[in-house]
């Protein structure tokens, strides 16, 4: 093939979007992907014969149903499976708090901890879906640049305004959920600190942020959004592991015409007179292209892939500038049994196994370990977000067998004192040891081990500073500021260069919609012969 129409750098679950859409309008599509599979941080892979383990991302929920039915992924092999009770909490005093998509489920089981709170849940349910109805049509959106002076720009910024002008009453709390601290909202909402540790986890999910931090509200928020099979706000296992996501995108991408290479991994973008014109690949091979997009986060992609040369200075500036502040940590298990909690007693599965469990009893507790971060150290006490999809599918592990993920906080990128490749093994033992003491013999269960410190996060998935998000999701990178203000519009200095991935609005999360709002940006290009 002589010049690609398009070539786009990365297979992670955007790029693999980007691509589908861009061949099913009959553009020319390579996608050129570093690792030996597809999918990037939405993947499946087998590091102990028989266990399908989601390396890194786990639960799905925001991912766009537009896009399944426009790529047909379920014919392409994608399901959803949807998770009920969602989530598990045990608390040291042997209680135990379930909760998910049931009502009548929810009203019995807040309620042991406050009559108060069982019944303002509803409430507050319904509040953020009404939220969630005005912010949710953005993501699908190109943020309008108000500070451009462009018409186009302040009529599409007219109609967000509107959106939520409609919200009447709720307009303040929309306000707060896009800038708040989550504990405010939750101390507003609920007494019980057991209900409100439990919602507030959602705040923290690959934040370095405690929840008292201003902007966690909106990264509850983001986490309610979404949907599982048409259940609003409920997150669900993608049948065989996160990866079968990624597969079906790109057998809907090959089925439309798009060539996919794994094994290749990009070193250079070739930029001429201001526009990018292909890509050299690691191994030399160069591939000529009318545009290149990128899936790859804007530092690596600009000052990496392109080099600072090409690019302006203040835009150089900006770029180093994003926020990539990370403390999460991956802990993927192999176990010969389902815990027994001692809240919950038996292996089942049964509800306690089935969603996200928790451990993370209080909000002080947060505090404390997110104090620790702060410091530079990793937790002494680290809140553990567990889950068991096996529990729910059972094409993941040999029978009998489970799949445990543990997504851990707070594992700070920076440390005080010695390097991640040294205290990894010993932190994943603490994280071990946490969940053994609310669940007697599970050390003792564990088959294989896997620990992803956020220096491997960066190392294997290109992630800068280890940060899940391809940048941190504070007010201050979202909407028309991400990746950096000037640039939201999946277009980047370099002519003909674009970015697709969770680098760009609305960001992270397994939700396809910035590669998709890129596509639709490429094609506008494409069709105005820019
Ligand atoms: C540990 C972890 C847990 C997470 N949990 C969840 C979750 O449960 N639910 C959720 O919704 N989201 C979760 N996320 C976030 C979510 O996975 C990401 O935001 C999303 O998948 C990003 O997709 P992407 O396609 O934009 O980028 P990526 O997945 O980062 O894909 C980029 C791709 O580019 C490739 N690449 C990099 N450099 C090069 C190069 N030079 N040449 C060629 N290819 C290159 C990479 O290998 C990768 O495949 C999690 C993320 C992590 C890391």
């Amino acid at each position: 093939m002589g010049t690609w129409d398009a070539v786009v750098v990365g297979g992670g679950h955007n790029g693999l979007v980007t691509a589908a859409y861009l061949a099913r309008a009959g553009q020319s599509v390579l996608v050129l992907e570093a690792r030996d599979r597809v999918g990037g941080t939405a993947v499946t892979e087998e590091p102990w014969p028989g266990f399908r383990v989601s390396t890194a991302a786990y639960v799905v929920s925001l991912f766009r149903p537009e896009i399944v039915r426009d790529l047909e992924l379920e014919r392409h092999g994608y399901a959803l499976l949807a998770r009920s009770p969602s989530s598990f909490t045990p608390f040291p005093d042997g209680r135990h708090l379930l909760m998910g998509p049931d009502p009548e489920l929810n009203r019995r089981e807040v309620s042991k901890f406050s009559a108060r709170d069982a019944e303002r849940l509803p409430a507050y349910e319904a509040m953020l879906e009404r939220i969630a109805r005005a912010i949710e049509p953005t993501l699908l959106e190109t943020p309008p640049d108000p500070f451009s002076g462009r018409p186009a720009d302040l009529w599409r910024l007219a109609r967000t305004g509107w959106r939520f002008l409609r919200l009447g009453r709720d307009g303040p709390r929309a306000v707060e959920v896009m800038a708040g601290a989550a504990r405010a909202v939750l101390d507003r909402w609920f007494e019980s600190d057991e209900v409100k540790a439990t919602l507030a986890t959602d705040a923290i999910i690959g934040a370095m942020a405690s929840p008292a931090t201003p902007g966690t509200a909106y990264v509850l928020f983001h986490h309610v959004m979404g949907e599982c099979n048409g259940a609003r706000g409920v997150w669900g296992y993608v049948k065989g592991g996160m990866g079968s996501l990624s597969e079906a995108i790109a057998a809907a991408a090959r089925a439309r015409g798009a060539e996919i290479r794994t094994g290749a991994r990009v070193a250079r973008v070739e930029v001429r007179e201001g526009a990018a014109v292909g890509v050299v690949l690691e191994d030399g091979t160069e591939v000529a292209a009318r545009r290149v997009v990128s899936s790859v986060d804007a530092t690596v992609t600009l000052l990496g892939l392109v080099g600072p040369e090409h690019v302006a200075a203040d835009v150089a500036e900006a770029v180093r500038a994003i926020d990539y502040s990370s403390a999460s940590l991956k802990i993927n298990l192999a176990l010969s049994e389902a815990p027994s909690f001692a809240a919950l007693p038996g292996h089942g599965p049964g509800p306690q196994h089935r969603g996200t469990i928790h451990v993370c009893p209080s909000l002080d507790y947060i505090e404390r370990a997110y104090d620790d971060a702060r410091a530079g150290r990793p937790s002494a006490s680290p809140v553990l977000e567990c889950t068991i999809p096996s529990a729910v599918d059972p094409t993941i592990a040999p029978p009998g067998r489970h799949v445990m993920q543990m997504f851990v906080q707070y594992a700070p990128y920076r440390l005080a004192e010695g390097s991640w490749d040294d205290r990894k093994e010993a932190f994943a033992d603490r994280c071990v040891d946490l969940l053994d003491a609310y669940a007697p013999g599970f050390r003792k269960s564990i088959l294989g081990r896997q620990v992803l410190s956020p220096l491997d996060l960066e190392r294997r998935f290109a992630l800068t500073g280890g940060n899940i998000f391809q940048g941190a999701m504070g007010l201050s990178q979202l909407h028309f500021m991400r990746p950096i203000p000037g640039c939201a519009d999946y277009r980047t200095p370099v002519r003909r260069l674009y970015l697709c991935g969770a680098a760009t609005h609305p960001g992270g999360g397994v939700m396809g919609a910035c590669g998709y709002n890129a596509a639709r940006e490429i094609l506008r290009d494409v069709r105005r012969g820019r």
